[in-house]
C-alpha cells in the first residue's frame, strides 16, 4: 500500500501537507529525524501515521499540558482509544490504572517532569517503544526562546530507554537551535526535514503610531473594517480584557478575552465559541493558540511587540490556514520594546534573589534525603515567581543529585541568568530592527531562519507595497465572494475539496 493510500485509510485525507511524507518515509526507513514544520502543517500526523505502521508504542514528550490534552482529545474523537497522557491532570488512581495497563496504549503522551519519576521510567523501560517523539524540541536549547531545563535531560532518557528511533519536532528554530536539538538528544546520523517558514498567503503590515494611547482607537477602526474572524495578541491580561470589553461595548463585534488567568473551563468554552464562529475576535495573551485549529482566521493583530521572532511567527501562523489571503498587523509605538525587555527580566531570578537564597542554603546545610521539597517555603519569602523558581530548583537539584559544591552552583545560576538575559535582549532588539526595516519584511524573517525560499508575491508586506485596504472586504465585493463568517465562499469550498483539512496539527 502506498503512503497516500495509508493516509486515506487512517485519516481520510487524499494528500500530504508539505514535509509530512518525507518525515514518515524517513521514520519507516528507521532514520532518526529532525523536522521543522510550521504551525498548522500537521506535525502530529507524522508520528500518528508512522505509529500505526510500527509494532510497538509511540512515546511523545510534550512540554505543555494544554497542548497534550488537546491532542489526546483530538485523537480520541478520531476513534483512537489506545491513547493516554501521563501528566499532573491525572488523579492518583487514573495514573495507577494507566501505568498498570501501559502496554495496551499505542500512543503515550508524557510531560518531561514525569520522565524524572523513577517508577514511571521503570514502566516505560519495560515497553517496546518503536518511536520516541520530542514535541516542541526547541525547548532543549538554551538558545531557544522557550528553554526548559527538563528538556536537557531527554538525551539521558533516550539512553535509558535503549536509544529508540527518535523524531524531534519543532515549528520554528534557527540553525543554532536545530544543532543543539540534535546534539542534546545524542542523535547520530539524522535526517532533516525542513519545510519553509514562509506562509505566502499572510501579508505583513507594520503600523507605527506616534503614541501608545492611539492604539485602542486604531484597533477599533481596524477590527470594524477587516474581514473577521481575527485574533489580537497582547502582552498583558489586563490590556486583553480591556480591549475585548471595548469592542463589545462599541458593538464592533463579538469579542472575548483569553488568558492564563481564566479558569480552565472558561478557556475551553471561549476556544469552542471562537471555533464555531460565535465569537469574531479573541483578545489573547500568548496562552492562546496551541492546539486551536481554526482554518479561517483572517487577521492577527499584535497590540504589543512579541518577545522574539519565533513566537511572532507562531502567533501569526494561526491566520489563513485555509490558504486564503490573511494579514498580520503589528502596531508599534515608541518605547514598545521596553515591555518585552521587562518581561524577560522578570522571568529570571535577580542577583539579589539568588544571593539571598544561597545565603539561606548555606546557613541551613541541606540534607540530601530531604531533596528540594523543603525549599518551597522560601519561594514565597524570596518573592520568586513560578518560572523563576523552576530555574532555581533545577540548579539546586544538581547540588543534591550530582554533589556539586554550593559555590559552583551559585556561579552556574548567575552565569545562566546572565546568558539568558542577553539572549532575550538580542531577540527583542531583532524584533525592533524588523519593525524599523524599510526593506522586505518577509525576506528578513526568511534570512533569520536561513530559509532560502524565494519571495515573489503581490501582497507581501507594507515595504513591498501592500495596502491595508486590500483586506477590507467592503471594497472587494466585486469578486463574487459571499460575505460573512457563517457562509462559506465558493472559493473556500473549492479549496477545501482540493487540499486536505486542518484537523491535525
Ligand atoms: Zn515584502
Amino acid at each position: 500500500m502506498s503512503l497516500e493510500a495509508l493516509l486515506f485509510k487512517y485519516f481520510g485525507y487524499v494528500s500530504f501537507k508539505p514535509g509530512q511524507k518525507e518525515v514518515i518515509s524517513a521514520l519507516l526507513n528507521n532514520e532518526h529525524t529532525m523536522a521543522m514544520l510550521p504551525t498548522g502543517t500537521g506535525k502530529s500526523l507524522c508520528y500518528q501515521l508512522s505509529g500505526y505502521l510500527m509494532r510497538g508504542s509511540v512515546l511523545i514528550v510534550s512540554p505543555l499540558l494544554s497542548l497534550m490534552q488537546d491532542q489526546v482529545e483530538q485523537m480520541k474523537r478520531f476513534g483512537e482509544k489506545r491513547v493516554v497522557a501521563l501528566n499532573s491532570f491525572l488523579s492518583k488512581e487514573e495514573k495507577k490504572h494507566a501505568l498498570a495497563h501501559i502496554e495496551k496504549y499505542k500512543f503515550i503522551f508524557c510531560s518531561p517532569e514525569m520522565l524524572q519519576v523513577p517508577y514511571i521510567m521503570n514502566k516505560l523501560q519495560s515497553l517496546d517503544i518503536s518511536l520516541f517523539v520530542v514535541d516542541e524540541a526547541h525547548c532543549i536549547s538554551q538558545w531557544g526562546y522557550d528553554f526548559r531545563p527538563d528538556y536537557m535531560k531527554l538525551g539521558e532518557i533516550r539512553q535509558v530507554l535503549g536509544f529508540p528511533l527518535t523524531l524531534a519536532l519543532t515549528a520554528t528554530a534557527t540553525t543554532k537551535v536545530r544543532y543543539d536539538i540534535i546534539h542534546s538528544l545524542g542523535l547520530v546520523r539524522v535526517t532533516k526535514v525542513e519545510a519553509t517558514v514562509n506562509r505566502p498567503n499572510i501579508g505583513f503590515y507594520v503600523e507605527k503610531l506616534a503614541d501608545y494611547h492611539y492604539k485602542e482607537q486604531r484597533v477599533i477602526e481596524l477590527v470594524s473594517k477587516l474581514e473577521k474572524p481575527g485574533i489580537i495578541y497582547f502582552s498583558s491580561k489586563k490590556a486583553a480584557e480591556h480591549m475585548a470589553n471595548l469592542l463589545v461595548e462599541a458593538q464592533i463585534c463579538q469579542a472575548s478575552a483569553y488568558h492564563g488567568g481564566l479558569e480552565q473551563d472558561t478557556r475551553i468554552l471561549i476556544q469552542q465559541q471562537f471555533i464555531h464562529n460565535q465569537l469574531d475576535v479573541i483578545c489573547a495573551t500568548s496562552a492562546f493558540g496551541m492546539g486551536v485549529n481554526k482554518e479561517n482566521v483572517r487577521f492577527v493583530i499584535h497590540y504589543h511587540m512579541p518577545m522574539q521572532m519565533e513566537s511572532y511567527l507562531q502567533e501569526i501562523g494561526r491566520a489563513g490556514r485555509d490558504g486564503l489571503q490573511s494579514i498580520a498587523i503589528l502596531l508599534y509605538a515608541p518605547g514598545d520594546e521596553q515591555i518585552p525587555l521587562q518581561l524577560a527580566e522578570s522571568e529570571l531570578p535577580s542577583e539579589q534573589q539568588i544571593d539571598w537564597l544561597f545565603q539561606m542554603l548555606e546557613s541551613q546545610q541541606i540534607l540530601k534525603e530531604e531533596g528540594t521539597a523543603f525549599l518551597n517555603e522560601w519561594k514565597e519569602q524570596g518573592g520568586f515567581s513560578d518560572i523563576q523558581w523552576r530555574i532555581i530548583t533545577d540548579f539546586i537539584q544538581r547540588l543534591v543529585n550530582d554533589n556539586v559544591q554550593l559555590s559552583t552552583i551559585i556561579e552556574m545560576v548567575k552565569e545562566f541568568t546572565k546568558k539568558r538575559l542577553s539572549s532575550k535582549r538580542r531577540s527583542t532588539l531583532l524584533m525592533k530592527q524588523w519593525v524599523e526595516l524599510n526593506t522586505c519584511r518577509r525576506r528578513f524573517i526568511l534570512d533569520y531562519f536561513e530559509d532560502m525560499s524565494e519571495v515573489r508575491q503581490h501582497s507581501c508586506c507594507d515595504n513591498c507595497g501592500l495596502q491595508i485596504e486590500e483586506y477590507y472586504p467592503s471594497l472587494n465585493q466585486t469578486n463574487g465572494e459571499i460575505e460573512g463568517n457563517a457562509n462559506i465562499s465558493w472559493k473556500e469550498y473549492l479549496r477545501k475539496l482540493l487540499i486536505n483539512g486542518g484537523l491535525n496539527t
